[in-house]
């Protein structure tokens, strides 16, 4: 064995950087567990989010980082990750209850009805069903939809025991409503001081345990209980819901103001009933005209996390109490960790995104302008075939799965989507597994556009 050291090793692997954090890999803290053997080396890559979407790049990286090691043959890359805690909640006046929780998230929208309390049900079913530990707290004092989402419609708290309520189980997840306290005799509806002092108590007394992640669906619209919430947690941030239809007025002049003025970050937006996607089907069709959230965002210069249809599946599910995550709604729960973290470290995300992504020749070529005015052509086949999602490599060994003969040469991109400050997401004409199912970040496509014009120089 000649010279494999694990300085030799830490040295190779401080070269990759999480673009995201701008920072490499090493000083971020994600190698973990390193065992070097006779000519193999094994280590965890250990996130600070479940889901992160760059996940399967940085195990390439770290393989490309390593290669020049001669005498390393065996390289084994386990993927897995540990959510971090934001700072504040560290402060002694946390209430009790909370200790254990590591972040609190609220799902905010500018009126009732844009389908808020769905996208917190089915956001927070995609982090429990990545592993995460995941409360919901409902404090839609308007009208708490939670219960009946997740099966517990009839439930009733049984009392505080000590002044400690216990959160309900249902789909892997803590769940506790305003809902749970309505009888038949209890009006359903509370309104001002009443509401707030219900919310600071609810805050105080449900005893979470440990919790990655406490998603709060809170009233539409902004009033005493925003304020409330925001003045007595630390929340990591809001993630805003809105319809294309709503999106001009009431997100504006509401939401995004009452956020932005109590200093809790916006992760971003969620544009829920984008469009119309008829049973059994995957395709969108925009019956109410496109776009609203992506002017929205870009207005106020925050992500778009993502889009979510009308689909009679998901309206079911929801009544029926059952779970609906979809690969679209995995996509925005993993956009939704990275904002998080985002704020729990502190860091800045990357400004390295691209000025312009264009189609060409119909859909066989992408044009990418970067920010530095580097411009990168790289052909759809290119693109299809260097998809780093799990469908197209093996996740544990980074090798490729999909065959370069599986692919059509004349493969064209029909859409390309951005999602988050990130990336970006491609429709291709070929729907075989896999295809346009991973997202493709920015710092990806910058290193695919590089590899391109060095493999153009040799072929000169
Ligand atoms: P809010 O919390 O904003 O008041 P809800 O989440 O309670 O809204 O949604 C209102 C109704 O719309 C519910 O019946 C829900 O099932 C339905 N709904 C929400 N989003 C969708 C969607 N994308 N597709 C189909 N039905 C939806």
């Amino acid at each position: 064995m000649i010279g494999m050291d694990g300085k030799e090793i830490t040295d190779a692997l401080s070269n990759v950087k999480d673009s995201y954090f701008n920072k490499d890999i090493i000083t971020l803290g994600y190698v973990k567990g390193m065992s070097i053997g006779d000519k193999e080396l094994r280590f965890t890559l250990r996130l600070p989010a479940p889901m992160m979407p760059n996940h399967d790049e940085l195990a390439q990286k770290c393989r490309d980082a390593l290669k020049d090691i001669q005498s390393l043959e065996n390289i084994e890359i386990k993927k897995d990750w540990e959510v971090q805690r934001l700072p504040a909640l560290n402060a002694p006046n946390t209430p009790q209850a909370l200790k254990k929780v590591k972040n609190i998230i609220a799902i905010a929208s500018g009126k009732g009805g844009v389908g808020k309390s769905t996208v917190t049900v089915c956001i927070a079913e995609a982090f429990a069903q990545a592993g995460a530990k995941v409360g919901i707290l409902d404090i839609d004092v308007y009208g708490p939809s939670i219960p009946n989402m997740v099966g517990l419609g009839n439930h009733q708290l049984g009392g505080a025991q000590d002044g400690v309520l216990e959160p309900v189980e249902a789909h892997g997840m803590k769940i506790m409503s305003m809902g749970f306290l309505a009888t038949k005799d209890t009006p359903v509806v509370w309104r001002g001081p009443i509401a707030s002092q219900l919310v600071q108590q609810f805050l105080g007394a449900v005893d979470w345990g440990d919790l990655d992640y406490l998603f709060v669906d809170m009233p539409p619209g902004t009033g005493d209980i925003q304020l409330t919430l925001s003045q007595s947690v630390p929340l990591t941030g809001a993630v805003i819901v809105t319809t294309p239809q709503e999106i001009a007025h009431t997100i504006a002049e509401k939401g995004l103001r009452m956020f932005q003025q109590v200093k809790i970050p916006i992760l971003g937006i969620v544009e829920n009933m984008a469009g119309f996607t008829p049973p059994g089907s995957d395709e969108i069709f925009h019956i109410f005209g496109e776009g609203g959230g992506k002017s929205a965002a870009d207005e106020f210069e925050l992500p778009m996390l993502g889009q979510i249809s009308i689909r009679q599946e998901l309206r079911e599910a929801m009544d029926k109490g059952t779970v609906f995550v979809d690969d679209n709604i995995n996509s925005i729960a993993s956009l939704i960790a990275v904002e998080a973290m985002a704020i729990v470290t502190n860091e800045e995300l990357s400004p390295f995104a691209p000025q312009e992504i264009n189609l060409a020749n119909d859909g066989e070529t992408l044009v990418i302008k970067w920010q530095d005015n580097v411009e990168h052509v790289i052909s759809a086949f290119n693109v299809r075939f260097m998809c780093p999602c799990a469908h197209c490599v093996d996740e544990i060994t980074g090798e490729k799965i999909v065959k370069e003969t599986q692919i059509p040469s004349d493969i064209k991109i029909t859409e390309s989507v951005p999602v988050g400050r990130y990336g970006v997401r491609f429709t291709f004409t070929d729907p075989s597994p896999g295809a346009g199912a991973g997202i493709y970040t920015f710092s990806f496509l910058r290193k695919l556009g590089e590899d391109a014009i060095n493999n153009a120089s040799f072929e000169v």
